[in-house]
């Protein structure tokens, strides 16, 4: 390893491709992000142009290893992360998408994955997969495509299609079509994968009715992806890294004991706690999933996620208009008092785990005549580090270890107040690190990982820098007394089937 040596991160996320290359420092030193369009074609549906996320994430890259090649830097590897579950199926001869990428908030085979439900088949699923039968993952996507797209089934079966995850998708293009692959962790995100054997699974393959020639291979997160072509960078890079957005973030965070926990507060929230080398099952509706794999070795998580979490915020702002940035929000829950009564649940679009009631719908309870913009506000904040209670308090009962400390990340972790309510409300320390971009981290982690730039987990593991740590200071009467009105508040959303 030499002193110039840089790793490139490629972080094609759901809003915005971003590209960060990290020194061996493993210090930020050229970023790049651009934002591309997202498509609604009406019910529920949602999609993103394959080519978009192609030539976005190479306009990134490009930008960023340019800034740090004119730094004096020399980028010996790329490591890659992305939005999860998004699905594609392109021709392999061409390399032609046979229709738009299917995002993973897209809705549009709920009622397939409610017909596969009626026959039985959840529980059998959750014991291979780790997930639930929910259109959020891309098995039904990939169903739906083949059975919409004139003859594309039959094609399927003959091999000429491939399907994809994003990470699929650009280390097809990246590498001139020479790679379909994935990492263990995306392809745990697709339905058809099984995650005690490490493989994709014959039986759920005919379950989903999706073809195994359409399949690429399931490698280690840090593991040979191939070379990037020269002609996309300049220059030939190997690509060494590969994980799923929120797995690449824990290993950013440097999660690498049984455990130890990260939250990543952007819109919504998603939490991953390290279960060790064994998959825990849940029984409060939480995820089973690897945390990553290396060298052959599935580290396994227990996910939990909240649908609105930033989005509270920005709610605050678009849909009340009582702060004009979500920065404001900080001073004006400041000003309210602890003790201001108000629960707001925002459950807008159903509430996640560990509820998941899909038909739950939000309300603001405890208002009196006193009430006004700051209790709403920091009422808001509060709702994120509740939600964030009910979580932990899950993975709890899963594990029979409650975490103790929370690693937080996402653009709402800024906030200093809600890091201080997050961990009162939730019992937790909260440690907040140094380098806020832990997605784009972790990819670059593996990568360096796998080039020697970092030895072993043990030496990332070193390199974690605290910025701030808060630990709880409500006692646990109050604690349990905010619990029970946010409880009170929570159980008047639900809909009948989620009570
Ligand atoms: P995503 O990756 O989901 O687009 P980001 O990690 O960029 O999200 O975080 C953006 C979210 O963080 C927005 O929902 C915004 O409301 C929230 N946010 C940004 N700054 C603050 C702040 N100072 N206080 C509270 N929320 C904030």
């Amino acid at each position: 390893m030499s002193a110039t040596d840089a790793i490139l991160a490629l972080d094609q996320g759901t809003t915005s491709s971003r590209a960060i290359v990290f020194d061996a420092h493993s210090r930020p030193v050229a970023v790049s992000q651009e934002e591309f369009p997202q498509h609604y074609p009406g019910d529920g549906r949602v999609e993103h142009a394959p080519e978009d996320l192609w030539a976005s994430s190479l306009r990134v890259a490009r930008d960023a290893a340019r800034q740090a090649r004119a730094a004096g830097l020399r980028i010996v590897a790329l490591g890659l992360t992305n939005q999860r579950e998004t699905t594609l199926v392109w021709d392999r001869a061409t390399g032609e998408p046979i229709h738009p990428a299917i995002v993973w908030q897209d809705r549009r085979t709920a009622d397939e994955c409610a017909r596969l439900r009626d026959l039985g088949h959840e529980a059998s699923v959750t014991a291979r997969t780790g997930l639930v039968l929910d259109p959020y993952f891309s098995a039904t996507k990939v169903a739906w495509i083949l059975d919409h797209v004139p003859d594309a089934r039959r094609r399927a079966e003959r091999g000429e299609l491939a399907f994809g995850t994003v990470d699929s998708w650009l280390l097809w293009r990246l590498t001139g079509a020479r790679v379909h692959a994935t990492d263990a962790t995306n392809a745990a995100r697709t339905l058809l994968f099984d995650i005690h054997r490490q493989d994709w699974d014959d039986s759920l393959l005919a379950l989903f009715r999706v073809p195994r020639p359409m399949l690429g291979e399931v490698r280690d997160c840090a593991d040979d992806f191939g070379v990037a072509d020269p002609q996309w960078l300049g220059e030939a890079i190997p690509i060494r890294g590969v994980a799923g957005d929120q797995h690449a973030a824990m290993i950013g965070q440097a999660c690498f004991r049984e455990g130890t926990v990260k939250a990543t507060y952007g819109t919504g929230c998603f939490a991953l706690l390290h279960t060790g080398t064994r998959p825990v099952p849940s029984r409060n509706r939480l995820l089973t999933t690897p945390a990553y794999r290396l060298e052959g070795r599935t580290h396994y998580a227990l996910e939990g996620a909240i649908f609105v979490a930033g989005a509270a915020i920005q709610w605050l702002r678009d849909g009340l208009g009582i702060i004009d940035t979500a920065a404001e929000s900080e001073a004006l829950a400041a000003a309210a008092p602890a003790d201001h009564g108000v629960h707001l649940v925002p459950a807008f679009t159903g509430l996640g785990a560990p509820y998941w009631d899909a038909d739950a719908r939000g309300v603001v309870h405890g208002i009196t005549r006193s009430t006004g913009r700051p209790a709403l506000a920091r009422a808001a904040l509060e709702s994120v580090a509740f939600q964030t209670h009910d979580l932990i308090a899950a993975m709890g009962r899963d594990t029979g270890h409650p975490p103790r400390e929370l690693r937080i990340d996402g653009g709402m972790v800024v906030n200093d107040l809600f890091a201080s309510l997050l961990a009162d409300l939730a019992g937790v320390t909260v440690r907040r690190p140094v380098v806020s971009e832990t997605t784009a981290l972790g990819a670059a982690y593996l990568a360096g990982l796998h080039r020697g730039i970092w030895s072993s987990s043990e030496t990332l593991a070193g390199q974690w820098r605290e910025d701030r740590e808060w630990r709880p200071r409500l006692a646990a009467v109050e604690r349990d007394r905010a619990l029970e009105g946010w409880h009170d508040a929570v159980r008047r959303t639900l809909s009948d089937h989620g009570r």
